[in-house]
């Protein structure tokens, strides 16, 4: 295909609809018919990326290999297509703005007045193009995010008219809506969709394709009225019923027919009909489990369902492989103390600590890995958990009291995790952590070694303190093993404890890396380790 058709994913209603996963879904079915596809996220607010968003706003913030802290859906994007997204695949209004502004102060525009239109919407159709622009794509899928309506939106619909108006059928706009049931009247009501795509036609813009999400089957007759009102074809009103889960999307919308309306309406040709038997076979795993176990996700946002967004999707891939459902229990690490430990986390196959900013429910994530060390239950410690790992070890094998990190107090007498000498001079919050992929080299004959097969590993890391080696000679003469070692600055990257069944501590962020085709592989055996604990408990 000569040049790269822009795909447009809106949404009316409600938010929440899951957009992202129409998106990626679509993808997927465009990449199993043999295209190249990519998936971008437009986010209508002002921050210039989620790094400074706290969870309770936005859940969890996904780290792409180029270190941008982007939008949790770029972590869908990248487990369905298992691509690697980059910092152009996530756009904010304020890193939209950031650059007419920077331009506007370089002189770059020659004393003219700088608006809205067509300054801001050229600098969002420049973001939308640079992906097309690399000619790795036969498809750019655009996930517009929030609601059509919303007043931070109106520029990027305005954009996606232009681009509409200038590239003709190489542009197509499909809008997801909700089709709610009303339980008393017995009844599914499309009103709300025909509002919706009157809205978007005020701003100029006729979907093409309309993707209802509903809780009940539409029947023939509400796709015809849903086609009438909304000016398009009755097979392009496209059902999205409630999936028992998010991997199921792919196949419903292949039954839906979705790719084959965008193909049509594209005038695209394509290779093959959908290869998905890789797919398949993951869900028939998921679907078909042999086993159980129930993993404890010890965090301080647990009440959140997309704050450990990535974590929770990594061990579904890890429970597929290992034919093992996998249960994720969270427990708040603020409920967690020296009287509450065996109750809290009693009958866990294995406990995970997760990563985390600030001092509140620390104490609670060390008395959880004091748990699971002494009594040898698998453990895997994600950034702020593996240095919580190592603050235990400091203060209750080596008994160096007070042990800590600085982060959580700067006045420690035993600072074993402290501020990378590179992060000691910045004050700005955005952008500033160590963040993106860095290598590291695995030491031969451990357990880091037997999970990644392999020495030389690239994984992605959000932090800003780390292992302080004035104690590493104390931590290894006790036993704790430095499996992993950035080379290059020389930093601890991996630990893990010889003699207990599945003890692993990682600086870094496996979670981004887990994908339906490659599950990462410390998820993978950390299920497998809790799958043995858990028969050893039955024997
Ligand atoms: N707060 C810790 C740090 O900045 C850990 C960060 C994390 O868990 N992502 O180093």
């Amino acid at each position: 295909m000569p040049s790269s058709k822009y795909v447009f994913v809106t949404g009316g209603v409600a938010s929440s609809l899951g957009k992202g996963i129409i998106s990626a879904s679509l993808a997927k079915l465009l990449q199993a018919r043999g295209f190249s596809v990519t998936i971008q996220k437009l986010d209508p607010y002002i921050n210039i990326d989620p790094g400074t968003l706290n969870p309770y706003e936005h859940g969890e913030c996904f780290v792409t290999d180029d270190g941008a802290e982007t939008d949790l859906d770029l972590g869908h994007y990248e487990r369905y297509l298992n691509i690697t997204t980059s910092q152009a695949n996530n756009v904010t209004t304020g890193r939209i703005y950031q650059s007419v502004i920077d331009k506007e102060r370089r002189g770059d525009y020659l004393g003219e007045t700088v608006q809205v239109i067509p300054h801001i919407t050229d600098e969002i159709k420049r973001r939308i193009k640079l992906l097309g622009n690399t000619g790795a794509y036969d498809f750019v899928i655009t996930e517009i995010g929030g609601t059509v309506g919303d007043i931070e939106s109106l520029p990027y619909i305005e954009a996606v008219r232009q681009m509409r108006w200038e590239i003709g059928t190489d542009c197509l706009v499909i809008h997801l809506t909700l089709v709610p049931y009303l339980a008393a009247a017995g009844e599914l009501k499309t009103k709300p969709t025909q509002h919706s795509v009157k809205t978007l036609l005020e701003q100029g813009v006729q979907p093409d394709i309309i993707v209802c999400r509903t809780e009940k089957h539409l029947n023939e007759g509400m796709r015809n009225k849903i086609a009438l009102f909304c000016n398009v074809d009755p097979t392009a009103v496209i059902e999205s019923i409630d999936a028992r889960s998010i991997y199921e999307v792919p196949m419903l919308m292949r039954e839906e027919k979705l790719d084959v309306e965008v193909l049509e309406k594209m005038r695209v040709k394509s290779p093959h009909a959908p290869d998905l038997a890789k797919w398949e076979k993951f869900l028939h795993r998921l679907n078909n489990p042999k086993g159980q176990v129930t993993i404890g996700l010890i965090g301080k946002y647990v009440e959140l369902k997309d704050a450990y967004k990535s974590i929770n999707e990594a061990f579904v891939h890890a429970g597929a492989v290992n034919e093992c459902k996998v249960l994720v229990k969270s427990v708040h690490s603020e409920s967690i103390n020296p009287e509450t430990v065996n109750e809290a986390l009693a009958g866990l196959d294995g406990i995970l600590v997760a990563p985390g900013f600030g001092s509140r429910g620390i104490e609670g994530k060390i008395e959880a890995i004091r748990f699971a060390r002494v009594n040898k239950i698998p453990f895997l410690g994600i950034c702020l958990g593996m240095q919580c790992a190592v603050i235990e070890f400091g203060r209750n094998v080596l008994k160096l009291e007070h042990a800590n990190s600085t982060e959580m107090d700067p006045e420690t007498p035993h600072p074993v995790i402290d501020i990378m000498e590179a992060q000691k001079k910045i004050s700005n919050k955005g952008g500033t952590m160590r963040l993106g992929a860095y290598p590291c080299t695995i030491q031969p004959d451990t357990r880091a070694r037997e999970v990644y097969e392999t020495s030389e590993i690239r994984e992605r890391h959000r932090h800003r303190y780390e292992f302080n080696n004035h104690y590493l000679d104390q931590y290894r003469n006790a036993g704790m093993v430095t499996s992993g070692i950035n080379r290059q600055d020389d930093l601890v990257e991996i630990i893990e404890l010889p003699g207990h069944p599945w003890f692993v501590g990682i600086q870094f962020h496996p979670e981004y890396k887990s994908t339906v085709a490659n599950p990462h592989p410390l998820f993978v055996h950390f299920v497998k380790a809790a799958s043995l604990f858990n028969q050893r408990k039955t024997e």
